[in-house]
């Protein structure tokens, strides 16, 4: 029996939500699962880290935190709490590097899992003609990284940020740069152990349970928790030409863009991102790259501008003779302005984990765990224009709060099986406004006006039926939910019925509670 679930936004500013003591129906719960005979441990005490994600806004505090050292401790501790059936409430919920936004893999008053300690089984990569890596659930993919290197292999599809779980991206979908030719990250697994929610262990892959296997891709957690997925590889690269080019007309940037993602043979990876009012920003990139043009490049004034920036990358080897010639030819069909080429070279292994050096900066200044109010929408082709154009030059007055992602995606590369929802045409946008609440010297953190200016982006998307889907979605009402999945929502829900019945698993996402 599935009860929709519609908990209020709790923060940080009302911790009182996080102090109440747990039911004494669960602490029963709690003594028992002392008793399970486990690899791993529970801890029970300074759970406050599991109350913790990268969005800072939520803080849902345990009452016990699994660290798991085998699936079996997942599946005991799961299957103990289903065989108790209606007489305990008690939720589950996956951690695995704690970057969700608002407390999607947190459990008020429930078992967190810690899934990095798991660390079965151990890395296996498998080279041959389909080369794939086996990870556990909990692996980090900057550690993937830089095992498959060694055979000179890498996963294809990647996210912009490696310091992520395989179970927290593959809830998802998983998506950077290279999904325009390889599909997400979800489009790029062939097989997961899985645990459901009533605590069977089951293997599933496009053969075997193929609902299970679509379901569990970017089924934020829903059905059950990915203990192990096998990893589709490519070869890897040695070095990369890391590109950026500017434009001041949005029609002729996102004419570029979907230019570019239309054929194979193009970059091996394309983003792109606007700048609003940043006046500092080109001189903030001479640091990295260089100009094309050093004397034209000091004379473009971007002052006041809204400007769009495409980046591109191609992956080579420094044998290779051709590349330039590759990378001018495919410069030569965009229109961007021509002073504003800018160029950097880097390794494969900088270029993956270029955001993990911006991390490193922040966390020296205190500026990494701040809050942050971030929305990912995905926009279809069709409407890029009417939303560019009210976003862009009515809604924000600058960004200076964070980036502003903003590049399309083939469908096509996409799975309609998974339980990912995306708009209805073959092209979509990621738009992302990755927004940090920094604190000012008045003393407040504009957290506020960055939530209600969000709003005012959902507001417009809605009252002009842009037809645009959250990423990494947060809702609170059944409404929202319905209409997030859309025609998918009964398969979502028949699947809920099928592998987690009493709706344990993943309550920090706040689609289903447990019926009580
Ligand atoms: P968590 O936050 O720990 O968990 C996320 C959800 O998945 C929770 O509901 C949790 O219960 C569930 N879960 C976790 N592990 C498992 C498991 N093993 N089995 C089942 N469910 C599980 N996303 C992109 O697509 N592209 C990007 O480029 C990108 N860049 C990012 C950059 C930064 C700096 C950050 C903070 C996030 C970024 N993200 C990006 C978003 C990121 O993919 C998601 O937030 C992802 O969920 C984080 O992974 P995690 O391991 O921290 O998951």
């Amino acid at each position: 029996i599935l009860v929709l679930c519609c908990i209020p936004d709790k923060s940080k500013r009302n911790p009182s939500f996080a102090r109440t003591p747990p039911h004494s129906s669960s602490s029963k719960v709690f003594l028992s699962l002392r008793k399970l005979n486990l690899d791993g441990y529970f801890s029970f005490e300074n759970l406050h880290h599991a109350a913790e994600d990268f969005g800072n806004r939520y803080h849902f505090l345990p009452s016990a935190v699994l660290h798991p050292k085998a699936v079996s401790d997942i599946s005991s501790t799961i299957k103990h709490i289903f065989d108790m059936g209606s007489t305990t409430n008690l939720k589950v919920a996956a951690r695995g590097h704690g970057h969700s936004l608002q407390g999607q893999a947190q459990a008020h008053q429930g078992v967190v899992i810690n899934m990095e300690s798991l660390q079965q089984p151990k890395m296996h990569v498998h080279a041959g003609q389909l080369p794939y890596v086996d990870v556990s659930g909990g692996e980090l993919w900057i550690n993937i990284l830089y095992e498959t290197i060694k055979y000179g292999l890498a996963p294809k599809s990647w996210t912009d940020y490696l310091h992520l779980t395989v179970g927290g991206t593959l809830s998802n979908a998983g998506i950077s740069g290279q999904a325009f030719r390889y599909g997400p990250q979800i489009h790029n697994v062939y097989q997961m152990e899985v645990v459901t929610g009533k605590g069977e262990v089951l293997t599933c892959s496009e053969k075997q349970n193929p609902d299970l296997f679509y379901g569990v891709l970017g089924g934020l957690g829903q059905f059950g928790i990915i203990t192990r997925a096998r990893i589709s590889l490519g070869p890897a690269q040695k070095k990369v030409k890391w590109i950026r080019v500017l434009y001041s007309e949005f029609s002729t940037f996102s004419d570029d863009q979907e230019h570019l993602i239309s054929s194979m043979n193009t970059f091996d990876y394309i983003e792109g991102f606007v700048i609003i009012n940043r006046t500092e920003l080109l001189n903030n990139w001479r640091s990295s790259f260089d100009p094309k043009d050093p004397i034209q490049a000091t004379q473009f004034s971007s002052d006041g501008k809204i400007l769009y920036c495409i980046e591109m990358a191609k992956y080579f080897d420094p044998d290779e003779t051709e590349v330039n010639k590759k990378i001018e030819r495919l410069l030569s069909e965009l229109n961007f302005i021509p002073s504003t080429l800018f160029l950097s070279e880097v390794s494969y292994i900088e270029f993956l984990d270029r955001v993990h050096l911006s991390e490193i900066k922040l966390r020296a200044k205190g500026l990494w765990e701040v809050p942050h109010p971030w929305l990912n929408l995905l926009i279809p082709k069709s409407r890029i224009l009417d939303f560019a154009k009210e976003v862009f030059e009515n809604i924000l007055t600058d960004n200076s709060n964070g980036p502003i992602l903003i590049y399309p995606i083939n469908k096509s590369k996409w799975n309609n099986e998974t339980s990912m929802v995306t708009p209805d045409e073959d092209i979509f946008y990621l738009v992302a406004f990755l927004s940090s609440a920094l604190p000012s010297s008045d003393g407040k953190d504009g957290l506020e006006d960055i939530v209600a200016q969000n709003q005012r982006i959902l507001d417009f998307c809605a009252k002009a039926r842009i037809g645009g889907k959250q990423y990494l979605p947060h809702h609170s009402t059944q409404e929202e939910w319905e209409a997030h999945f859309g025609p998918q929502w009964e398969t979502f829900v028949r699947r809920k019925s099928a592998y987690d019945p009493l709706a344990i698993l993943a309550p920090g996402q706040r689609i289903f509670q447990k019926a009580i």
